[in-house]
């Protein structure tokens, strides 16, 4: 009889694969063997080549909901031993220098759902319940091939009525590699009941979650809000809320198919949502802010805490300020101490920390704000064979980015690249991940900032680097989670990044492909008054625009905005000017300009809050207006002249207007900028589709401005969804750009 062997890879492992094969086998009546390996699953069967055939075809046609076949390639094998009785499931078989893709972790399935909570199910209220369908995946997993024994799961033995599910080819967990029960797997520290009685006492309970260290808190309560955020030390930025499911979302926020859908994907990542009134959590929630961040229980634990009296749980990341989610149980208990005052532990290490995934559902696909728990490491194919390649990322909410064959895989989110734990992350991260895919990167890409950590710690390596524009990055990226390969107008809108001529950029027009760019136009230059503080301070940008507009007779102007600075500050502001100063053409701090002199937000917690209270103000009201500009064509690059639209914000700002209003106006002003040039680019270039990335972009109301300006026109636009528009997606486009520059020497 001869024999085939069918190589199957994609996401294969840790998803019911190979319980699937063999049921499958056995209902063909097939005899063979499955077994994992570290290059993906591969099937033997005792059949012709047309029953082989017909195999892969069936596999296709019925695979288990969460796998992805990427390919399966068929070989006939010289058979040898035995003709097999059966069909069997053999020990994984570990192949050096191979590669599979690794699951992401899966929130708790229904069935697992319904088990915890039946009475008669000896998993009732089990915490730690998960089956092939779902449960922890990535932060679990030590090593590929997928098996227990190389999850942190190693350290629990199965009973034996886990063993003989485990066994059963008719079982929901037949060769789930974390299944467990209360007799054999992982435990709590205390019993839920006594944490929930706690949250309603009002107290700050750090719970031990997926990815890290959650510090949870009665969301409802004003006085627990408060005492988190103190004790957070986290300025204005907004909590996410864990509620208990969709119908309590639906009472609290708008809800549409998509953010319902988005809620209960089996990534379960926070989805902002819009609340219905404002005032109806604590201030100290999401201060001042229109919208929330919601997300449904992921884990069985998280199930049991909402299952009880209270229906909404302030969920943050437990870290201090700055640093990398917790993950450890004594380092939890030691740094957490002064923010939480208890503790819910359990015994099952996480191996991989990942944060709670942030995202927004925006024209019929999620959107990446911060990308961790749930979808890291899921693999982008590229399209083309890659070499191998790194990139580092930016500073903030940094990733890193690894390409192997035609796939990109972005790490979670590591977060701000300034301290000596988030290195740390970083380093164990990759360490992590070059060692599950087996990826040895031949060039590295690192930012263009001298001064960035992560371009430092690129430098120190021993590797062959190329240093990538930022915003040549941003696009880069845009165009490689679409699949766009020739060049394009890229709109690279945000906070700060280090351009060609040393100056800080923001506002970016750029024709580019992945081998290079050209900047074709900005926003005016203005100065950076104050480095670093000016992203905090929105008064001093205010002041520069005012000057910048106004020249001399500024003052009359500042009137709004006088009072937000000393006036010892006033009076150098005037040599402040004469000195060299930076040059910015930040459309982030364009947004805190605005939002000073709107007296919207004069004094930004952190960046981008004064972008996001300005989105919030101007949600709402519709209006077409938009502020005059100017084009300037002398010359190269081209510049928007923002002098007019300052002179009309703050001539109606005089005239008494309303910020809300002026805030509506001023997106809408932006909008027709990105029209005006990208019209102007494509005369110029042929060129008809238009990337939009960078920070700026996850202002969906600046989204739903310039879109149907740029659809009118006939524009094919491409926005990003499977990684952040902000720098969380700049790995992903330094790592194309580093790979591009690998093929062509
Ligand atoms: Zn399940
Ligand atoms: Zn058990
Ligand atoms: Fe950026």
């Amino acid at each position: 009889m001869p024999r085939y062997r069918l190589i199957v890879r994609g996401v294969v492992q840790g998803v019911g694969f190979r319980p699937f094969v063999k049921r499958l086998a056995d209902r063909m009546g097939v005899r063979g063997s499955v077994c994992n390996t570290g290059d993906g699953v591969v099937i033997e069967v005792v059949t012709d080549v047309s029953g082989a055939q017909e195999f892969a075809a069936a596999l296709h046609r019925e695979k288990p909901p969460l796998a992805a076949i990427e390919e399966c390639r068929i070989e006939s094998v010289v058979a040898h031993g035995e003709v097999p009785d059966g069909f069997t499931i053999e020990l994984s078989q570990p192949i050096p220098g191979a590669f599979t893709l690794v699951s992401p972790d899966i929130a708790t399935c229904p069935d697992c759902l319904a088990e915890i909570r039946d009475r008669g199910n000896r998993r009732y209220r089990y915490a730690f319940t998960n089956c092939t369908n779902c449960g922890p995946r990535y932060t679990i997993i030590r090593q590929t091939p997928y098996d227990r024994a190389n999850t942190t799961m190693a350290a629990f033995a199965m009973c034996n009525a886990c063993a003989a599910e485990y066994a059963d080819p008719a079982d929901r967990r037949f060769h789930a590699e974390p299944a467990a029960c209360a007799a054999c797997g992982p435990s709590l520290s205390e019993p839920v009941e006594k944490t929930i009685a706690a949250l309603m006492r009002g107290e700050v309970v750090a719970v031990k979650g997926l990815g890290g260290f959650q510090l949870a808190c009665d969301a409802l309560s004003t006085s627990a809000c408060a005492k988190l955020r103190e004790r957070k030390r986290r300025n204005r930025k907004p909590f996410a809320v864990m509620m208990r499911d969709p119908a309590t979302a639906e009472r609290y926020c708008e809800l549409g198919e998509g953010e319902r859908a988005l809620l209960q994907s089996r990534a379960a990542p926070i989805v902002l949502l819009q609340m219905r009134e404002r005032g109806v959590f604590p201030d100290a929630l999401a201060p001042g802010l229109g919208h929330v961040g919601v997300m449904l229980p992921c884990t069985p634990l998280h199930h049991l805490l909402l299952d009880g009296p209270l229906a909404c749980l302030v969920m943050t990341s437990g870290n201090i300020t700055e640093e990398p989610i917790v993950i450890d149980n004594d380092e939890a208990t030691a740094k957490l101490a002064p923010l939480a005052d208890r503790f819910l532990l359990h015994n099952r290490d996480i191996f991989m920390r990942a944060d709670d995934s942030v995202t927004r559902w925006y024209e019929g696909a999620p959107r990446m704000i911060r990308r961790a728990r749930g979808y890291a490491p899921e693999a982008i194919d590229l399209g083309f064979e890659t070499g191998g390649a790194l990139g580092v990322g930016a500073e903030l909410k940094n990733t890193f980015c690894l390409t192997k064959g035609h796939y990109a895989i972005v790490s979670q989110h590591i977060g701000d690249f300034e301290n000596l734990e988030t290195q740390q992350f970083f380093e164990e991260t990759l360490r992590n991940l070059k060692s599950v895919y087996h990826a040895e990167p031949q060039v590295l890409a690192h930012d263009l900032h001298p001064d960035y950590l992560s371009t430092r710690w690129a430098l120190a390596q021993p590797l062959p680097k190329i240093a990538v524009q930022h915003h040549h990055a941003h696009i880069a990226a845009c165009m490689a989670e679409n699949g766009i390969r020739e060049p394009v107008i890229g709109v690279a809108w945000d906070g700060t990044g280090y351009g060609t001529d040393g100056a800080v950029w923001g506002g970016e027009f750029l024709v580019c492909d992945y081998s290079g760019f050209e900047r074709a136009a900005h926003l005016r230059y203005v100065p950076l008054i104050g480095g670093d503080r000016a992203a905090r301070e929105g008064w001093r940008m205010a002041a520069a625009h005012l000057y910048d507009a106004f020249g001399p007779a500024y003052p009359t102007a500042a009137e709004p905005i006088r009072g937000l600075a000393s006036p010892a500050w006033w009076k150098t502001f005037d040599q402040l000017l004469t000195r060299p100063a930076p040059q910015t053409s930040s459309c982030g701090r364009l947004f805190d300009a605005v939002s000073a002199l709107t007296g919207i937000c004069p004094q930004s917690s952190f960046e981008g809050e004064g972008a996001m209270l300005l989105e919030a103000a101007a949600a709402g009201c519709d209006y077409d207006d938009a502020y005059p500009f100017a084009i300037c064509e002398d010359g190269a690059p081209w510049t928007i002249d923002t002098r007019p639209t300052i002179r009309a914000i703050a001539a109606e700002r005089a005239t008494g207007h309303h910020p809300n209003r002026i805030a509506s106006t001023f997106h809408g002003t932006l909008g027709h900028m990105i029209k005006t040039l990208s019209v102007k680019l494509r005369d110029k270039t042929g060129l008809n589709k238009v990337c939009l990335s960078g920070g700026s972009f996850q202002n969906a109301t600046l989204l739903s401005h310039v879109l149907p300006m740029l659809r009118n026109e006939g524009f094919d636009v491409f926005l990003h969804s499977r990684v952040p528009a902000n720098d969380g997606g700049i790995s992903l486009g330094q790592a194309v750009i580093a790979a591009t520059f690998l093929r062509r020497t």
